[in-house]
């Protein structure tokens, strides 16, 4: 269920039976020459539907706040100043959890927000809050099995034959294989002259046309599959998290004990 398409009264009964929202987050950022800015959050929303079709749960609309920083120099790019950021997904958390969600599940899809969305779930033990975040992370071991054995390629990351395929699963008009690069796109590893080292110019460093792997063989047909894999794995982490207590529980207990202090 897409939030936006219910009504009032069938979003409230929808809370009732559900208990759970599904947030997909993405940014607006380049992705190489042949797909659009909005992949990330496009691909994420769209997985996330079908996946709330089989494991029920109520989804929000497409989100595209995310640390995108390393896309600045490139047209189209959004960001938000950094303390503005973490207030716009702590206040829309915060705003899901006040219409009666007990249980907010981030479906993220864009690399590049991996630790910000971790750095906001330890976050949650700064405040106690009426609702639980749970950050899935990543396909199970067999998934990742399957995945590999779908795609011909070995080097993965950003507009790449994963990307792409899954792309033209979800809106192929929206694809232009006409425009993918005629070479794949590998680290440079500019920076190979330190000791291993993370700095925030790490992705430029090695990927400055914002394009990482190959995304010439890419298919709809093994973006349909690569796909399936992802909604079968988010339905299955839905239906794993409307039954958990022990987060609930362990975290009513950690507020409890901070509050005897
Ligand atoms: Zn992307």
């Amino acid at each position: 269920m897409q939030w936006e398409n219910l009504t009032a009264t069938a979003f409230a009964e929808a809370v009732r039976e559900t208990g759970v929202c599904v947030i997909a987050m993405g940014v607006l950022e380049k992705h190489s020459e042949h797909l659009p800015l909005g992949t990330d959050f496009l691909n994420a929303h769209k997985i996330a539907c079908l996946a709330a079709e089989k494991e029920p749960a109520v989804v929000f609309p497409p989100f595209y706040f995310g640390q995108i920083y390393e896309a600045r120099c490139f047209p189209g790019a959004v960001t938000l100043r950094p303390t503005l950021l973490l207030d716009v997904i702590q206040g829309v958390f915060d705003e899901i959890g006040r219409n009666g969600f007990e249980k907010i599940i981030v479906f993220n899809g864009h690399g590049g927000n991996i630790h910000l969305l971790q750095f906001l779930n330890q976050c949650a033990l700064w405040e106690e809050k009426p609702y639980q975040v749970y950050l899935p992370l990543g396909l199970t071991p067999e998934r990742q099995a399957q995945w590999r054995a779908i795609v011909e390629t070995d080097y993965h990351g950003h507009a790449c034959e994963c990307e792409t395929s899954i792309s033209l699963a979800n809106h192929p008009e929206l694809v232009h294989m006409e425009c993918v690069p005629a070479e794949p796109a590998l680290p440079l590893n500019r920076l190979a002259h330190l000791p291993a080292t993370h700095t925030g110019i790490w992705w430029y460093a090695n990927h400055p046309d914002h394009y990482a792997g190959d995304a010439r063989v890419a298919t709809r047909e093994k973006g349909l599959a690569l796909r399936q894999l992802q909604i079968d794995n988010l339905a299955e982490y839905i239906a794993a998290v409307k039954t958990d207590q022990v987060v609930p529980a362990l975290s009513r207990e950690f507020f409890a004990r901070s509050r005897q202090l």
